[in-house]
């Protein structure tokens, strides 16, 4: 545990009650305190990292397939008719807590709305420019 500071290292790993619906050895999954919609779970891994750009790529191979299943297990055993798996990084981006952590919410045929992003517009050029910055940064 990296931070005496951090609630979610401290829930992770069990210093903090929580109402856990998954545990391995890496990861806790809990249900979050205020749910977008009924079944709302968190996956926490159990050592600090502050978002993904931080994950290590030994665990953000594992935790797609915890997702998977947790998504899988809220559709029958919640009733669910899908699941969104959300992860923000960054205050800009709406996290609010800076120890890495996954989403899954489970949607229900006439559930609770969601926002979701207003689709925009772009011009060919804007997306060959956009590409073009974002492919030179990852060299
Ligand atoms: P973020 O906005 O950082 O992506 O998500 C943080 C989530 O953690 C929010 O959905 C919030 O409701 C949840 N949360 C914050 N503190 C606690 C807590 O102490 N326990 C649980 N179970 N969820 C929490
Ligand atoms: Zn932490």
């Amino acid at each position: 545990m990296k931070s005496d500071n951090c609630i979610f290292c401290k829930i992770a790993n069990g210093v903090i009650p929580s109402t856990t619906v998954y545990e391995d050895d890496d990861f806790r999954a809990i249900l979050d305190l205020g749910p977008a919609a009924k079944g709302h779970t968190l996956i926490l891994p159990k050592e600090h990292f502050d978002d993904v750009t931080e994950l290590s790529e030994e665990l953000a191979r594992k935790v797609l397939p915890i997702a998977a299943k947790l998504g899988k297990a809220m559709k029958t055993g919640l009733g669910c008719a899908g699941f969104n798996l959300v992860q923000n990084n960054g205050a800009e981006a709406g996290q609010t807590v800076m120890h890495f952590h996954l989403h899954v919410i489970p949607r229900y045929e006439g559930g609770p709305e969601i926002a979701s992003w207003i689709p925009g517009e772009t011009t060919p050029e804007e997306m060959k420019e956009t590409a073009e910055k974002i492919r030179a940064a990852l060299k």
